[in-house]
């Protein structure tokens, strides 16, 4: 049995870093580029992993060179590959990421490739797993009828379920209700909320407002502010670390693995939320997602 059980993808992220992200119809000389691990289930499972959690990563993927770049990563990673389901006519998904070397902001064009295919009839394989997890954590980035599946059955069996709402998507009434942890950055808040956050006052309205959607507590994480809580009565709102970031790819995946990880072991929810923030921000001082990923030595 696992502690935490991780619903998502694995897409090669292929970098650019150069002194600006260039505009539309723009072509600029870049410094240096990177392919390494990403996808927002694959980040956060090696996050979690890399904290000493023990994680199920549920995903798809094909068998070509990308592919082998996800088993790798798994492998050295100390996570199970079994429930990777591998099918030769797809292609693993890849990432197109833009980096501005100076804030270490990006932009990002995600295909996602084979697990894009995912059916309810083949996740059935490993709904045990994710039953007898004692945390279910997922995104939007693979079909949402398996992703709103996995997380009923989560949530009726007594999991702690967290979906981190990313990318910004529409989701239906029955997303909300089957949600503890709702953890969207402030772009995807305000895309759930149409209120745009600039200050606290707007991220407590933003959280109060996904409250009466129907989940229990929200996290709005702030980027380089840090994050806001929220269950409705208590608030928390923490201060990023201060550290120099280099490259913020995969910030968010960094926070709700350490988050996930914090709720595994029954961390009260402060302690948590400062774990993730840790995680989060160390991960921002490395170039990549998955490879950016702290380990507990490092907090
Ligand atoms: P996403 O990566 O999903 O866009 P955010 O940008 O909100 O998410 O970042 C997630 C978390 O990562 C923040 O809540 C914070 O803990 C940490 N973080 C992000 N940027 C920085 C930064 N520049 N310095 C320190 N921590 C950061």
């Amino acid at each position: 049995m696992s502690d935490i059980s991780v619903l998502g993808i694995f897409v090669a992220d292929i970098s650019f870093s150069g002194n600006k992200i260039p505009g539309v119809g723009e072509t600029i000389l870049g410094n240096r580029y990177n392919v390494g691990p990403g996808g927002k289930g694959c980040n956060q499972a090696v996050a979690i992993a890399r904290l000493g959690g023990k994680v199920n990563f549920i995903s798809k993927i094909g068998k070509d060179t990308y592919g082998e770049l996800a088993l790798n990563t798994l492998k050295k990673n100390n996570i199970k590959t079994d429930n990777v389901i591998q099918n030769e006519n797809l292609q693993t998904g890849v990432a197109g990421i833009l980096v501005d070397q100076k804030s270490g902001k990006n932009a990002i064009n995600v295909i996602v490739g084979a697990p894009s295919t995912l059916k309810i009839s083949e996740i059935n394989k490993q709904i045990n797993l994710i039953k007898k997890s004692k945390i279910f954590l997922t995104q939007l980035e693979i079909p949402k009828d398996v992703t709103l599946h996995c997380l009923k059955t989560a949530k009726d069996n007594g999991c702690i379920t967290i979906l981190n709402p990313a990318p910004a998507s529409e989701i239906t009434k029955e997303f909300y209700n089957n949600v503890d942890f709702f953890t969207p950055n402030e772009t995807e808040a305000e895309f759930y909320t149409g209120i745009k956050i600039t200050n606290e006052k707007e991220a407590k309205q933003a959280a109060n407002k996904l409250i009466n959607l129907g989940v229990k507590k929200v996290i709005v994480t702030l980027g380089e502010k840090g994050l806001f809580y929220s269950d409705g009565k208590e608030e928390i709102y923490i201060n990023a670390s201060q550290v120099k970031a280099v490259d913020t790819t995969g910030a968010g995946d960094a926070f709700n693995g350490g988050l996930a990880f914090g709720l595994s072991k029954s961390k009260p929810i402060r302690e948590c939320l400062e774990l993730a923030n840790k995680v989060a921000g160390l991960s921002t001082t490395k170039l990549g997602a998955g490879d950016a990923m702290p380990f507990l030595k490092d907090i």
